[in-house]
């Protein structure tokens, strides 16, 4: 079983450095990318999991001495400088998992311009309650847990990490908006059901409706883009998804 709380510590050790009061994190890559109809993106170096159908697992979550330190603020302001170039109104981190040095992500989120929707994309391992009511003090944050597998069962196959980690993931749902963020629109889940029965998206569904009933209503459902990288990843893993797309988007059948 793969520990996320070691993983954690390991990219703390080896991504994330302190300087002159402020903390820095590798980031790999800034681009320009498609998703949201439109987003800037920081590529940020190292994550807590060790998802089977991980896109960045090459560039980030199973190498940690990629990338380029930054400082909050040079990130903030190369995602505003690219957003206005491009038209862009959405700004994010993706690629590893940005609550890993929740200071730094703080830093880089008070130093973006307001106009700016900032999408916090995250596992939600490490959201508590304190970080929760930090984020929720921003008014241009929303903040989207992308729950792995629909069950404590799937989580396990898919991170090789404990199945109770599963529910950490319902409790950053939960923290979030008992810290004040509107379901749905400041924040909501999104869940890889690229591994999931019916059924299993089924109790998702009732589980995301008893921390609030709007979270079921608007699940953003995952499904696992086949990469070449991805697809080696997942034959290496022994993981055969049900429910995939091609890179283009075209959905694939897995039978
Ligand atoms: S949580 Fe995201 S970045 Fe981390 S391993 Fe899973 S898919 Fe990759």
């Amino acid at each position: 079983m793969i520990d996320p709380e070691v993983l954690t510590r390991l990219v703390l050790k080896y991504s994330v450095r302190e300087e002159g009061g402020a903390v820095l994190r590798r980031y790999f890559r800034f681009r320009a990318d498609r998703w949201y109809g439109g987003i800037a993106t920081a590529d940020v170096v190292g994550c807590n999991l060790r998802c089977g159908m991980c896109w960045a697992w090459r560039n980030s979550s199973f190498r940690l001495d990629v990338g380029d330190f930054m400082r909050p603020d040079v990130v903030a302001r190369r995602l505003a400088e690219m957003a206005r170039s491009r038209g862009i109104a959405q700004l994010r981190i993706s690629g590893g998992e940005p609550t890993i040095a929740p200071r730094h992500l703080l830093a880089v989120l008070k130093s973006v311009p307001e106009s700016y929707t900032f999408i916090v994309e995250t596992n939600g391992i490490l959201i508590d309650r304190g970080l929760a009511r930090e984020l929720a003090g921003f008014p241009n944050v929303v903040v989207r847990v992308s729950i792995k597998g629909a069950t404590p069962e799937e989580f396990g196959a898919i991170t090789m990490s404990p199945p109770h980690y599963f529910y950490r993931q319902l409790d950053a749902l939960r923290n979030l908006v008992e810290a004040g963020m509107a379901p749905c629109r400041d924040v909501y889940a999104a869940a890889m059901i690229g591994f999931s029965t019916d059924d299993g998206v089924r109790r998702l569904k009732e589980a995301l409706s008893g921390i609030h009933e709007a979270l079921a209503e608007c699940l953003d459902e995952e499904l696992v883009i086949l990469y070449p990288h991805v697809v080696k990843l997942m034959r290496a893993r022994g993981l055969r998804p049900l429910r995939a797309v091609a890179p283009s988007g075209v959905p694939q059948s897995m039978i």
